[in-house]
């Protein structure tokens, strides 16, 4: 449920806490700042608020599912970039077709075949990042064996309706350092090999309220941040 409990002038002092976090840890980790993005993950949060972190100057919103991407894009007539940052189920693609600029979350052969199919209907080709597994958390959703990402990566590359643009990651949710940071070099590692291999990896979508900080100095271009921004999410 969307609900708007959330103090308005808030968002607007965390939108500038965490651009200035990337920005100075960009800094120590010898990183361009305007190479890693921001995406202010708006998912359970309301237009209002929403319109808060726009009018704070975020133009790239994350949502987790596609009912709640396509009320929310319907509601919102300004120029904005949306992105689909979750597990998302075949039948439900049909949601989000025609509004979204980037889907984060390939994460089956079947699903890329099923955004291609339906990607037809739009001018602009559908930029696409492959979920990858990279640890070993059971309830994690992403590609696994070489070979599914082998053969997604290809299915993604001829494609005429998608773009293969990155990969993307969820670090495994544990305190320890060292595990989170072994998932996310292994994202930018296996980007390098697919890139060697002349695959289109320009992004690598990591890191979230607890981690952004490692996943910048592993790579990360597109950080995906709700919490930090736009407060506790209440799920009821
Ligand atoms: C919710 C979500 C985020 C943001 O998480 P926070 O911890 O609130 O920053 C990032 N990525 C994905 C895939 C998510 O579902």
């Amino acid at each position: 449920m969307i609900h708007s409990q959330f103090n308005f002038f808030m968002i607007r002092d965390n939108v500038n806490r965490v651009a200035a976090a990337i920005h100075e840890k960009c800094i120590k980790a010898n990183r361009i700042p305007k190479d890693v993005k921001l995406i202010a993950v708006s998912k359970n949060f309301g237009v209002p608020e929403i319109m808060e972190a726009y009018e704070a100057g975020i133009r790239r919103f994350g949502e987790n599912r596609a009912q709640e991407l396509r009320d929310k894009a319907g509601q919102i007539n300004k120029e904005f970039e949306w992105h689909f940052i979750g597990h998302l189920q075949t039948n439900k693609v049909k949601y989000i077709t025609e509004k979204v600029k980037y889907i984060h979350s390939i994460d089956s052969l079947k699903l890329a075949e099923t955004v291609d199919r339906l990607g037809g209907v739009r001018e602009e080709r559908i930029k696409v990042l492959l979920e990858i597994k990279t640890s070993d958390e059971a309830t994690k959703y992403g590609l696994d064996t070489e070979e599914e990402i082998y053969k997604t990566a290809e299915f993604c590359r001829s494609s005429a309706n998608l773009e293969l643009t990155g990969l993307m990651t969820i670090a495994p949710l544990t305190d320890e350092e060292a595990e989170i940071r072994k998932s996310f070099i292994s994202l930018r590692e296996l980007g390098e090999r697919l890139k060697k291999e002349g695959y289109n990896i320009a992004e690598l979508s990591m890191g979230m309220t607890s981690d952004f900080g490692i996943a910048i100095e592993e790579g990360a271009t597109y950080v995906r941040i709700g919490t930090a921004i736009f407060g506790e999410r209440n799920y009821i």
